[in-house]
């Protein structure tokens, strides 16, 4: 098997070349043409010598993920749904802003946190995705869109590690990765533009902090423990107040100053004013070591097997309102691509059934091909 140069970042790609008796810039041309100019296949790379081309030919190879689908929203958004092989798929979703343009990309097939809001936990976990895989995504997207919107620059400003499954429990996978997203011989993305959302493992949180600290999100959803055992299982484990420490750790690597914290509002849950008084019980009781952060209230993007309702709008903003008037910075979660079922916890890589893989593909297909044709008319029809 040869190597898939998706697999590195630039310090693997410098002591793959190495082993085949090449200097360390060499390396660095063949990392620019990979992700700044989207090359494919080693004969595009003009300026690498002949030979080294050939050695790469026998030794290593490009490969990005099979796109299965891709649904176009009506407002901008698009997802894509890989195909990983084993019949696993993952999302992505690109959502455009008037400044920026943000990328959501899986880290795992699946997720085995189990959270009951959201529809990737209820799948369970399959497997984790490889750098190459958590890689391909940005790397399709950014030439894709470069290609589709005639643009010769970057189109991806913003990566956020929101997709599919729980990044900090695919560390390994997950920091080579980060690095190309940084690197400016790779995508060039500032530390404040990358975000890792995590539902709290606190080990990792302090690993992430030394080697790579973007920004961070954590999914908090609940005030209390018993609550958030309840909806975040891997409370179990990591109780608020060590993951509190351990954002309060963060903070002093982080390039923010300060940690935003998620929570999904869900009807009758989470979501009375009792549990925005705790939160800001909880959140003061850090203050006075210096503990800054924001809040991102998401409403709950339903999905069939859950059992729970979206708060209202009312409720949002009344709960919102009383974290404001508490000081604490609140926003409220805009949806974006609800009509293809890509807003947060609607990703689904339909992961549970191993059986019937080429059927269930198939049938993924043709539910895309309704997706698509469902955009287009309605396109047509305003
Ligand atoms: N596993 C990581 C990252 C992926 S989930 C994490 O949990 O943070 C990304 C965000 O979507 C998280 O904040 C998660 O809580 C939220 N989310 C999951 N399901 C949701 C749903 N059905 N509606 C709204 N937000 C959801
Ligand atoms: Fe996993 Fe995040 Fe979904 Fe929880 S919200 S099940 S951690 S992907």
């Amino acid at each position: 098997m040869t190597a898939n140069l998706l697999d590195y970042d630039l310090e693997g790609l410098a002591l793959f070349c190495e082993r085949l008796g090449e200097k360390r810039y060499r390396a660095v041309q063949l990392f620019r043409w990979i992700h700044q100019k989207g090359a494919v296949c080693f004969d595009d790379m003009t300026d690498l010598a002949k030979s080294l081309r050939e050695k790469l030919a026998t030794t290593a190879h490009l490969s990005g993920l099979p796109v299965i689908s891709q649904h176009l929203s009506k407002d901008g958004t698009i997802k894509w749904l890989f195909d990983v092989g084993g019949g696993d798929a993952v999302e992505t979703v690109f959502i455009p802003e008037d400044d920026r343009g943000t990328l959501c990309i899986s880290s795992q097939a699946g997720c085995a946190v189990g959270c009951r809001f959201c529809s990737t936990g209820h799948q369970g976990f399959s497997r984790n995705l490889s750098t190459a895989e958590i890689l391909g995504q940005l790397w399709f997207a950014e030439h894709f869109l470069r290609k589709h919107l005639h643009q010769s620059e970057r189109v991806i400003s913003n990566v956020v590690m929101m997709g599919m499954g729980e990044p900090l429990q695919n560390y390994a996978a997950l920091l080579p990765a980060l690095r190309v997203m940084l690197d400016d011989h790779g995508y060039g993305l500032s530390r404040r533009r990358v975000t890792v959302s995590t539902s709290g493992v606190v080990p990792m949180l302090d690993r992430l902090a030394l080697d790579c600290p973007v920004a961070l999100a954590v999914s908090l959803h609940a005030p209390t423990d018993s609550l958030r055992d309840d909806l975040v299982p891997l409370n179990r484990k990591y109780p608020l107040a060590e993951l509190l420490d351990a954002c309060n750790r963060y903070l002093a690597h982080a390039p923010r100053d300060f940690i935003t914290f998620e929570y999904c509002m869900l009807d009758g849950v989470n979501d009375q004013i009792a549990h925005a008084q705790e939160l800001v019980r909880l959140v003061r009781e850090r203050a006075g070591v210096g503990f800054t952060c924001k809040f991102n209230l998401i409403p709950f993007n339903p999905f069939p097997a859950s059992g729970l309702i979206r708060s209202s709008m009312a409720q949002v903003q009344l709960f919102a309102r009383i974290l404001s008037d508490a000081g604490i910075v609140t926003t409220i979660r805009k949806t974006r691509g609800d009509d293809i079922d890509a807003a947060c916890g609607q990703l689904a890589g339909d992961v549970r059934d191993r059986t019937g893989v080429e059927e269930r593909i198939t049938r993924q297909r043709r539910i895309a091909i309704h997706h698509i044709t469902d955009v287009v008319s309605a396109d047509r029809s305003q």
